[in-house]
């Protein structure tokens, strides 16, 4: 007899039918403890961790396991490159390895997605900086925490001819490409802002692609060499 929706479908065992909707006191512990998971991550609000859940409930096993799989691989496989902390699954990304890449040109971002949202332009050839945030006193996040210090270290090498800062026009954005270019004073080399084609508060990832390529390509200098 079946004990979770009493509904019977021709030719299919009434305890098989998982019903569309279950009320939280009727969850087992494994199932809660799945929709609290989903109810941690960004976006995800109550409701959108139910559906996530009954949908996964409700497909192949193989299905759902293909979905564990995938985020046990990126744990275990994806780390940051330790030439511009982009993301890799070797000790170095694939754009640090490419020898086609002018090395003279480096770009400074906040986020890898960033990065690919310039790559998506395909006009950008040079190598990348990933500072993986940006300064925010508001939220506790200070230079320490950045990649920064990596940041100084490879410019005073003296390899690259520009530095373009492709912070996000925002307020901490630019406080951080500020910060940036104090702590490059010194250091003989041209830096580059990108052109405010993005409006001023938008996030890169949330420019379109032509948006992407004219505050590129029209980058203004804010320090020559
Ligand atoms: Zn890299």
């Amino acid at each position: 007899m079946c004990t979770i929706s009493g509904v019977s479908t021709a030719g299919v065992p009434a305890k098989c039918i998982i019903p569309e909707t279950i009320f939280m006191t009727e969850l087992t512990e494994s199932v809660t403890r799945m929709m609290r998971e989903f109810e941690k991550l960004p976006g995800i609000g109550k409701k959108s961790a139910e559906q996530i859940a009954y949908h996964l409930l409700k497909i192949d096993k193989d299905k759902a396991l293909a979905l564990a799989d995938a985020i046990r691989n990126v744990k275990e496989k994806v780390r940051y490159c330790s030439e511009c902390y982009n993301l890799a699954e070797e000790n170095t990304c694939d754009i640090c390895k490419d020898s086609r890449r002018d090395t003279a040109l480096l770009c400074v971002v906040e986020q890898s997605r960033d990065l690919i949202s310039l790559e998506q332009t395909g006009i950008y050839n040079g190598l990348y900086h990933v500072l993986l945030g940006r300064i925010a006193p508001l939220d506790q996040v200070g230079p320490d925490q950045l990649t920064i210090g990596a940041l100084v270290h490879r410019v005073k090498k003296g390899q690259f001819k520009e530095i373009v800062m492709a912070t996000n026009p925002t307020v901490e954005g630019d406080g951080t490409a500020l910060f940036i270019m104090n702590q490059l004073e010194g250091i003989p080399v041209k830096i580059t802002r990108l052109a405010r084609g993005i409006t001023t508060g938008n996030d890169l990832k949330y420019a379109n692609k032509e948006m992407l390529s004219d505050a590129l390509l029209e980058r203004q200098a804010v320090r020559n060499d």
